[in-house]
């Protein structure tokens, strides 16, 4: 069955398909990543 091939989750960031254990987010680690360093600039100075 290929077809369920298509439902597999991509990151909205990079596109690339998230791992069985990322499925339940919208992007992947790497992107994720960034997201949270980006927030937490502000704490790190
Ligand atoms: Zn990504």
């Amino acid at each position: 069955m290929n077809m369920i091939r298509d439902l597999v989750d991509k990151c909205i960031s990079c596109h690339q398909e998230l791992a069985p254990c990322e499925r339940n987010r919208s992007e992947c680690l790497d992107c994720r990543d960034k997201t949270i360093e980006a927030y937490g600039d502000d704490s790190e100075e």
